[in-house]
């Protein structure tokens, strides 16, 4: 079997990966770095076409994050034979996110914040759409090759990362035996407030591919889900008292649903009072109210929640309404999390920074130099510290609290370990990390199990596993 990365480099990057087993050619997710703009932002999908024999029969999308899903129109309109697998919520979230990406990449065009060309419209991805398919969970679907010589298959199991996400075992007969390689997508192994941890599979494995996001994050582990919980909720209650906003940066799809169903919790438990407005904002809207059409056919800790029985005010669009919403305390639950320029919650938060009844709480994983992880920086040095949120507007003093709480999405890395104990696969890929994670992630992987062999692919190199 051959395996090469298409998108990846030494930062998180585009997750897609190509399998060459048994003459049946797979692809593991279609995603697009959310940093690069074109096909800078694309994965290089010429590594395939440079093998002659290499075919593209199936394409694998683990979840609806664009860092997983953002290419697959380019995919599909660069093979399109290939069948594409994924499950039905992320079908239905893919529907609204590639439109809104066609849409975003013309809108940058038009405002002449980009000169790159799009590279798909909203035409194009209708298209396409008509092509997925949807499997459920842990039901076994065919993955053989036009000129396969034995049957391929694949089965889904659960993620627990966001709606949708899912983990694929892959089995296939090589040699005459038969060999099980498991890629984990974006994993979550701990309950969320909406979403129940994986349910991965319990069998010994040949080739696990495994994400590495958190594996250089030593602090991840030490905190509790329920510790940080009350301290998220009592810091609320403080500025909101203080008659403060809070603004929670916050992803559309996962962390902005969750971060809802926990707003809800605190009102019940009165630990912040349940007339205090709750803003939200465009997708998340579209992605809430999907989440809750599934809420009987996908895995839930409480199929009764719904994310949109929980009263929230559409976020004022003029900037004298928004002003007049942030005299009064309130909560903003906005993406981008990583406060990219541009965005939303950059937007409002170039508002309240400077103002220090005001909060910016962050809740998801924040890149490095990401303006999220500028202003935290420049807050923990002290108040008043000046820093950079959007480059047309300058430097600014950073007069709000600021703080940064444990939610991630991702298992934090002694989980991760865990997942290679259960699995006890003969070798691990590890994708889907920055350097320094992923160095992590086989140091201590060697060091526990000594018999594994850890690869740390570079982009393009081609593998025999
Ligand atoms: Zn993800
Ligand atoms: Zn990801």
């Amino acid at each position: 079997m051959q395996f090469t990365t298409l998108g990846e480099t030494e930062e998180i990057g585009a997750s897609c990966h190509y399998l060459h087993l048994d003459n049946a050619g797979i692809i593991l997710d279609a995603g697009a770095d959310p940093e690069k703009e074109g096909m800078d932002s694309m994965p290089d999908l010429e590594l395939i076409a440079d093998h002659p024999d290499w075919p593209v029969d199936h394409v694998i999308i683990s979840h609806a994050h664009h860092d997983h899903l953002g290419a697959l129109p380019l995919v599909t309109r660069t093979f399109p034979h290939a069948h594409i697998h994924m499950s039905s919520a992320t079908r239905q979230l893919a529907d609204i996110l590639l439109p809104a990406s066609a849409r975003l990449q013309r809108r940058k065009l038009r405002e002449g914040s980009t000169t790159v060309e799009p590279i798909f419209d909203e035409d194009e991805v209708e298209a396409s759409s008509y092509v997925y398919q949807a499997h459920p969970l842990e039901d076994e679907f065919d993955l053989t090759g036009f000129k396969s010589d034995f049957d391929v298959s694949g089965e889904f199991f659960d993620a627990g990362h966001v709606l949708g996400s899912l983990g694929v075992m892959i089995r296939w007969e090589e040699e005459g035996r038969l060999r099980k390689l498991f890629y984990t997508g974006d994993t979550g192994l701990n309950n969320q407030t909406i979403i129940p941890g994986a349910e991965y599979p319990d069998e010994k494995v040949d080739i696990l591919l495994l994400e590495s996001t958190l594996g250089a994050d030593p602090t991840a582990e030490t905190f509790t889900r329920r510790s940080e919980e009350k301290r998220l909720g009592e810091e609320m209650a403080k500025v909101l008292k203080r008659g403060g906003t809070v603004l929670m940066p916050v992803f559309a799809l996962g962390r902005g649903q969750e971060m809802i169903a926990l707003i809800d919790r605190y009102k019940r438990r009165g630990i912040i009072h349940e007339d205090i407005p709750v803003y939200t904002a465009g997708m998340m809207r579209a992605i809430a109210d999907l989440y809750d059409k599934t809420r009987h056919s996908t895995p839930r800790l409480n199929e009764d929640f719904q994310v949109y029985g929980v009263p929230q005010s559409r976020l004022p669009r003029s900037r004298q309404a928004l002003m007049e919403a942030l005299k009064k305390p309130g909560i903003m639950a906005v993406g981008s999390g990583m406060m990219f320029e541009r965005t939303i919650s950059n937007k409002i938060a170039q508002q309240l920074v400077e103002n220090p009844k005001n909060a910016v709480f962050l809740v998801g994983f924040a890149r490095e130099d990401s303006p999220g992880d500028r202003i935290l920086k420049a807050r923990a040095e002290g108040r008043g510290t000046e820093a950079v949120l959007s480059s047309a507007r300058g430097a600014q003093p950073i007069r709000c609290d600021v703080d940064r709480f444990r939610f991630s999405g991702h298992s934090h890395r002694r989980d991760l370990l865990k997942l290679v104990e259960r699995l006890d696969p003969e070798k691990i890929v590890l994708v889907h990390g920055e350097a320094k994670a992923k160095a992590w992630m086989a140091d201590n992987i060697r060091f526990f199990h000594p018999d594994i062999e850890v690869i740390v692919p570079t982009e393009g190199q081609v593998l025999d596993l």
